[in-house]
């Protein structure tokens, strides 16, 4: 993306191109007052007020809409935005973007709205990637979380360790540069202020595993023999007919996964049965190599049986693959038994996919076996990026408590404190290079 454009006026569709209710085009930059007006042929749009008419094309009507101005600083990007409603079409939407274009804006680039707000300080880099992450939440859990980032929560903590460090570097240049009257802070003071920050980032970055499962969610691969159920379980899972039922072995060729919301985004995998038969033909082979793939990859394993025919030596040789792998038995079919179910290993989930008898347990105990990938309370959701800055952060302090520690000059000392700092600007953006922020933006959606 090129900074150098960042001042002319943009337009894109900000809501997903489909059949729905209202779409919306925004227009920002200084021009974009003075092309709703043309379009619209009115007057006068003041801020802040909702406004209805007609986009024109020259004399023809091309859909009736509803406007709303906003005029700088008080908008999204923090420049003059118009925002108009038209109905939600994917032609009606795309006529109207194509009336404002021809009237003065250009096509925004991905992401260039938020760039805009983050460039015109409306919100922090921290904030700006919270939008990203809200807008591509797998789970409500997830979005949730996503909104603190955007609300600030992470900013602030930020903020209020940078103002600790801060403070602490500014002791220790006053006792530099005016040594005479300003005594040099005590190394236990600066311990005590060091260890503070340590922890402090130990607690965000306590909940970087947490904050990447949400982010990212769990795989969980459904194994067993063929016709055992799994693409039935699969289905009932999702409340959906997704992957292929037959009562012929090896009717799942391929790996199917599924998306299911259990707090965490599980992504489900539903693999080829594992069967060891000369007659299997090529492509059945290549599934079952697919299969042993994504029990390996998983993060869980559903390794099913058929309760109705027993577990078996077949079972059992799948079972011995998956077995040393985080994993739930599960013992399907259960309709189709005579007396009790009789578990061959401790905690089998028995229940039949058809039925959905047994398929709230085994939620329940996927969830609970999820959660212990440690979700318990994510006070902090980081990505990578911020992780990696608080890293160095964290790095940089320990030096500076080390050279505490031994009570070396505190100009060494203050050295070690500015890169901390900088590796935090990098977090909220304060300090950042304009690849690092093009790469951050360009991951964006246009219209965002
Ligand atoms: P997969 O090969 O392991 O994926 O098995 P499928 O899900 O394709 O199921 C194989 C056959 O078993 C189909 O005819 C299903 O309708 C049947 N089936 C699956 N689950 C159950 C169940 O819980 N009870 C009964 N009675 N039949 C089932």
């Amino acid at each position: 993306m090129n900074i150098i454009q960042e001042f002319e006026t943009i337009a894109a569709i900000s809501t997903p191109l489909g059949t729905g209710g209202v779409g919306v085009i925004r227009i920002s930059g200084d021009k974009s007052h003075e092309i709703a007006k043309k379009i619209t042929k009115k007057d006068n749009l003041p801020a802040g007020k909702i406004c209805h008419g007609w986009v024109y094309e020259g004399d023809k009507k091309i859909d009736e809409v509803v406007i709303l101005p906003f005029k700088s600083p008080n908008s999204y990007t923090g420049e003059d935005v118009i925002e108009i409603q038209c109905h939600g079409g994917i032609n009606v939407v795309r006529n109207v973007l194509d009336v404002v274009l021809k009237n003065g804006a250009r096509p925004a680039e991905r992401g260039e709205y938020t760039k805009r707000a983050f460039l015109n300080k409306k919100l922090d880099l921290s904030q700006a990637e919270a939008v990203d992450d809200l807008i591509h939440a797998k789970t409500s859990e997830f979005a949730i979380q996503s909104a603190k980032n955007l609300s600030g929560v992470l900013a602030k903590k930020i903020a209020e360790i940078k103002g600790g460090i801060f403070e602490v570097a500014s002791k220790i240049v006053a006792g530099i540069d005016f040594p005479e009257d300003v005594k040099e802070p005590e190394y236990s003071y600066l311990r005590e202020n060091f260890e503070g920050a340590i922890k402090e980032i130990d607690r965000i970055l306590s909940c970087a595993k947490s904050s990447d499962i949400l982010r990212q969610g769990v795989k969980v691969a459904v194994v067993g023999r063929p016709n055992v159920g799994k693409s039935s379980l699969f289905n009932a899972l999702l409340n959906l007919d997704r992957a292929i039922v037959t009562d012929i072995a090896g009717t799942t060729r391929d790996v199917i996964k599924e998306t299911l919301d259990l707090g965490v985004a599980v992504t489900l995998i539903d693999t080829a049965g594992i069967r060891e038969d000369e007659n299997i033909d090529k492509v059945e082979e290549i599934g079952i190599e697919y299969s042993k793939q994504s029990a390996k990859d998983a993060d869980l394993v559903i390794f099913m049986y058929d309760a109705s025919e027993g577990f078996n030596s077949a079972d059992d040789e799948i079972y011995q693959i998956i077995k040393d792998k985080k994993h739930i038995v599960v013992a399907n079919k259960t309709d189709l038994l005579n007396g009790d179910f009789i578990p061959v290993f401790e905690d089998t989930a028995a229940l039949s996919a058809v039925s959905k008898d047994g398929l709230n347990e085994l939620k329940a105990k996927m969830k609970e076996i999820i959660c212990d990938f440690s979700l318990e309370d994510t006070e902090y959701i980081t990505n990578k990026r911020q992780q990696n800055c608080l890293e160095r952060c964290r790095e940089s302090l320990i030096r500076a408590l080390d050279a505490a520690n031994r009570e070396e000059l505190q100009d060494m000392i203050y050295i070690d404190l500015k890169s901390a700092l900088l590796s935090l600007d990098e977090i909220t953006g304060e300090v950042i290079n304009d690849d690092i922020l093009n790469n951050i933006f360009d991951h964006f959606c246009i219209g965002k």
